[in-house]
């Protein structure tokens, strides 16, 4: 970790701050940022939060979202914001293409780059990081920057503790995945204490879809998934047209691949989607079983261990078939 002292100094006085996230924000993405903005706007500063695409209803409702500037819908005023911050705060990436882009205006822009995120291999485009793969969210990240190097736990008000808990509930899968130590516990009850009402915000993130996300949900496992018992692996490839069909939006695929993962035995799970300009992976694993070195290798993503990505211009019947292909190479691992 790089030394924050200097950092700390700038953010004594008012700056103009900016903070971005990565493409197509997660919870937390969206917890990250808006848990900083609304500890930073306390202090004084003038902070804009710019996210590189939209994202999901269900992060609507979190405090001071409409502060929020999606940079393809107002592109000129948020290259602005970018050229004339002091500082610019990249949340849950590390590699400036997650930003589209917004990454190259934010790797010219004149302000101090503040890295905070817990993906593997840093590019190093940062000025100043808080950075560990041993964190089970940026969220977490973002509490212990408050507390420990900024000394300001006394500026965590409910709208901070309750951006904070959203962005560590859902990166941990509600506090069931490997990274859940006891000391994220810990963090999430002083986040309670500090007003974050659990059940509410669960409630808000997880029982809030369209009618029409459900029936999807029905029809994918229906008919969409398959399962190759003798690789402990299972797939779902969703088409364009289904997307259509079912009215799918931003966040209406996410968590489709767990249900894949949850069936017992399996230890490798794709979800293959045909995008508008792109079909996307995501992979989930259980164990050591390494989806983002399959991510890396073979389509140009990466991630964590257990929860990787990538995407691929070939036509999603090749995709499929290169996964498949992929499989016996990984067959000593996924059957052990
Ligand atoms: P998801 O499957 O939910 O889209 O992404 C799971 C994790 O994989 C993310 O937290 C992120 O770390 C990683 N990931 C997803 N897509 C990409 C990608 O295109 N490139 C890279 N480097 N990582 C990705
Ligand atoms: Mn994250």
């Amino acid at each position: 970790m790089s030394d924050l002292a200097p950092l700390k100094e700038l953010l004594v006085e008012p700056k103009h701050i900016v903070i971005t996230t990565h493409h197509k924000p997660d919870g937390d993405a969206m917890g990250s940022s808006l848990g900083l903005f609304n500890y930073l706007i306390q202090k004084g500063h003038h902070v804009r939060v710019i996210t590189p695409t939209d994202y999901p209803f269900f992060l609507q409702w979190l405090p001071n979202n409409p502060e929020v500037i999606i940079y393809t819908e107002k592109p000129e005023e948020s290259k602005e914001l970018v050229a004339n911050a002091d500082i610019i705060f990249c949340l849950d990436f590390n590699a400036l293409s997650r930003i589209n882009e917004l990454g190259e205006f934010v790797r010219e822009a004149k302000g101090k780059k503040v890295m905070i995120d817990h993906h593997l291999e840093p590019e190093g485009f940062d000025d100043f990081r808080h950075w560990t793969i041993n964190a089970c969210a940026t969220a977490q990240l973002i509490y212990d920057f408050i507390v420990t190097v900024m000394g300001e736990k006394h500026l965590i008000n409910k709208d901070v503790a309750t951006c904070l808990y959203t962005g560590i509930m859902t990166d941990s899968g509600s506090f069931r995945f490997p990274t859940t130590t006891s000391e994220v516990h810990h963090i999430v009850a002083d986040l309670i204490d500090h007003g974050a009402e659990n059940s509410k915000i669960h409630q808000l993130v997880y029982d809030n879809f369209a009618e029409n996300r459900l029936r999807f949900l029905g029809h994918v496992l229906l008919n969409k998934l398959e399962v190759f018992p003798e690789y402990n692996a299972a797939i779902i490839v969703i088409h364009k047209e289904e997307l259509e069909k079912f009215e799918i939006t931003t966040g209406d695929t996410e968590g489709i691949v767990n249900y894949a993962l949850s069936i017992n035995g399996i230890r490798l799970a794709a979800l293959i989607i045909e995008r508008k300009d792109k079909v996307k992976l995501s992979l989930r694993s259980t164990g050591e079983f390494p989806a983002n070195e399959i991510c890396k290798k073979y389509f140009n993503g990466g991630g964590h261990r257990n929860a990787a990505g990538g995407a691929s211009d070939d036509p999603i019947d090749v995709v499929r078939e290169k996964f498949n292909a992929i499989l016996p190479e990984y067959k000593a691992l996924l059957i052990q």
